[in-house]
C-alpha cells in the first residue's frame, strides 16, 4: 500500500521525466530526479505537438503559454522535388477546431522546467545504472545508493539502459537512418501554418517546421531537417559544406536563404533513432515512461506527445488504484493499446520516407496523395496524423472543453 507521503526517484529530465516530476509533485509525492547531464537543457531543434499532447498541456494549465510561443500548424504538405504533391493533409478536415504546434525544444522545456516547483532538486551528473534488487533503491554511476523510493520512473530515452532492468526486449535495434537538423531564422518563409517537406525518391528528404520564439529568443525560427544514413556522414563531411549547399539548392532553391547562416557542420545536431518493443514496461516498483517504453522513428512526429500523455495516464491510474502495483498495470494496459499501433506504422512508414528503396517511393508517390483523398482513409490518416488512433479501428476521444479551448483560441486567432 502506499504510504501518506510516497516517494519516487524519476531519471531522467527529457519531456517524459520533466512532465512526470509535475503531475506527480501536485499529487504529493516527494519527487527526486536524476540527470546524467550536468546540465539541464533539451538536445535538438523543434518538434510538432498533435492534439493529443496540446490536450494534456491543456489539462496541466499550460496551452496558453505553449501557445504563446509555438507555431499553429494546420496542414502537411509534401512534394517531390519538382513540385508534385505527394502528401496533403489539414487537421480541419477531422474537427474545424484543431490544429498542431509547431515548437523549439528550449521552449516546451523551459515552459515545463518553470512548471515544477521542485526545479532545484534535480540531481545532475547523476547516471543511474542499475536498480537494487528489491526496486527501491537506485544506483549511480560513481556507486552512490539513492532511495528508499515506492516508485522509480525511468525516463531515460530511446537509449534506455534501465529497459534491460525490465526484461528482454521484442525489439531493440537502431534505424539506418537517421537526420541533421537545427533552427534557423524564419525570415520571410511563406508558409508558416505549414509543416513542408520535400523527398528525391526515399534518399533525400527535407523538412521545414516553422517552430515559432522560446523565451530568451525572440526571433521566429524554423526547424530544419535533413535526413541521412548513418554510415553516409563520414563522407557527408568529407564532401564539405559547399558540396552540400549544392545539393540543398537543386533540390529545394527556395530554402537557400534560410540555411546561410549554417557554415559549419557543427551547427547541424546528428539524430540516430531506435525501435523498441517490449511486453512488459514494468518490473517490481519500476515503470518505463516516454522513449523508454516506446522508442520508434519520429516520422509520424508522436514521441513528444506520447511522452506527455505517459505521464498523464501514470499519475491518473496512481490516482485511482491504492495498490502502486495495480495502478503500475493499468497504466501499462491503457498506454500499450494506444502506443502499438503507432509503433507499427512508423515502422512501416520510415522506409517510405527514408530508405534506398525507391520503387517503394515511386509508389508512395502514386498512392499517398489519391489515397489521401478518399473519404475513408483520409479520416483514418488524420487521426494517425493526430495522435488519437487506438488500436486496428479505434479512436481515443479528445475532451469536448479542450476541442471548444481550442477552437475559441482559433477563432481569436
Ligand atoms: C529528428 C527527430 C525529430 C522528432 N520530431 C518529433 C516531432 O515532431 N513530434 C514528436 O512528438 N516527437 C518527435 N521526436 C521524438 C521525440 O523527440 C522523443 O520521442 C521525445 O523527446 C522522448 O522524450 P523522453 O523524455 O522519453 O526522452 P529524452 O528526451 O531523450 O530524455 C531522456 C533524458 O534522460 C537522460 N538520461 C539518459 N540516460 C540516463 C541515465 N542512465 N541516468 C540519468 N539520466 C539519463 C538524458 O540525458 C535525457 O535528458 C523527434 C525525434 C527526432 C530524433
Amino acid at each position: 500500500m502506499r504510504p501518506s507521503r510516497p516517494r519516487v526517484a524519476i531519471v531522467g529530465y527529457g519531456t517524459a521525466g520533466q512532465a512526470c516530476a509535475i503531475l506527480l509533485s501536485r499529487d504529493g509525492w516527494g519527487v527526486d530526479v536524476f540527470e546524467q547531464s550536468e546540465t539541464t537543457g533539451p538536445v535538438g531543434a523543434g518538434f510538432l505537438l498533435q492534439p493529443v499532447g496540446l490536450q494534456v498541456l491543456w489539462d496541466m494549465g499550460l496551452l496558453d503559454a505553449a501557445l504563446a510561443h509555438g507555431r499553429r500548424i494546420e496542414r502537411l504538405h509534401g512534394e517531390t522535388s519538382r513540385g508534385r504533391a505527394v502528401m496533403d493533409m489539414r487537421y480541419a478536415q477531422l474537427d474545424p477546431r484543431l490544429f498542431g504546434l509547431g515548437m523549439q525544444r528550449g521552449a516546451l522545456f523551459a515552459l515545463l522546467d518553470r512548471a515544477w516547483s521542485g526545479v532545484g532538486a534535480i540531481r545532475l551528473g547523476h547516471r543511474i545504472v542499475a536498480i537494487s534488487e528489491d526496486g527501491r533503491h537506485v544506483r549511480d554511476g560513481e556507486g552512490r545508493s539513492h532511495g528508499p523510493y515506492d516508485l522509480v520512473v525511468a525516463a531515460d530515452g530511446s537509449a534506455s539502459r534501465l529497459r534491460a532492468v525490465v526484461g528482454r526486449a521484442r525489439l531493440d535495434a537502431p534505424y539506418p537512418w537517421g537526420a541533421l537538423w537545427c533552427l534557423v531564422p524564419e525570415g520571410r518563409w511563406p508558409h508558416r501554418t505549414e509543416l513542408r517537406q520535400r523527398y528525391r525518391a526515399a534518399r533525400r528528404m527535407i523538412g521545414m517546421l516553422p517552430v515559432g520564439t522560446r523565451p530568451d529568443d525572440e526571433v521566429p525560427r524554423i526547424s530544419f531537417f535533413w535526413s541521412q544514413r548513418r554510415d553516409d556522414h563520414a563522407r557527408w563531411l568529407a564532401d564539405g559544406m559547399e558540396a552540400w549547399r549544392g545539393e540543398v539548392a537543386s533540390l529545394w532553391p527556395e530554402i537557400a536563404e534560410h540555411l546561410a547562416g549554417i557554415v559549419d557542420p557543427g551547427q547541424l545536431a546528428r539524430a540516430g533513432y531506435r525501435d523498441a518493443v517490449l511486453d512488459d514496461w514494468r518490473r517490481g516498483r519500476l515503470v518505463l515512461v516516454g522513449d523508454a517504453a516506446h522508442a520508434m522513428s519520429p516520422q509520424l512526429g508522436q514521441g513528444v506527445n506520447m511522452a506527455l500523455l505517459d505521464a498523464f495516464v501514470l499519475r491518473a491510474a496512481l490516482r485511482t488504484h491504492a495498490r502502486i502495483d495495480d495502478a503500475l498495470a493499468a497504466y501499462q494496459r491503457e498506454r500499450q493499446r494506444h502506443v502499438r499501433v503507432y509503433q507499427f506504422w512508423s515502422r512501416w512508414l520510415t522506409p517510405l520516407f527514408q530508405s534506398d528503396r525507391d520503387v517503394v517511393a515511386r509508389l508512395r508517390d502514386l498512392a499517398f496523395l489519391p489515397l489521401g483523398r478518399l473519404p475513408g482513409s483520409r479520416g483514418q490518416m488524420l487521426h494517425v496524423l493526430g495522435g488519437t488512433r487506438l488500436g486496428a479501428f479505434g479512436r481515443l476521444r479528445l475532451s469536448s472543453a479542450f476541442l471548444d479551448g481550442l477552437g475559441l483560441r482559433t477563432r481569436l486567432g
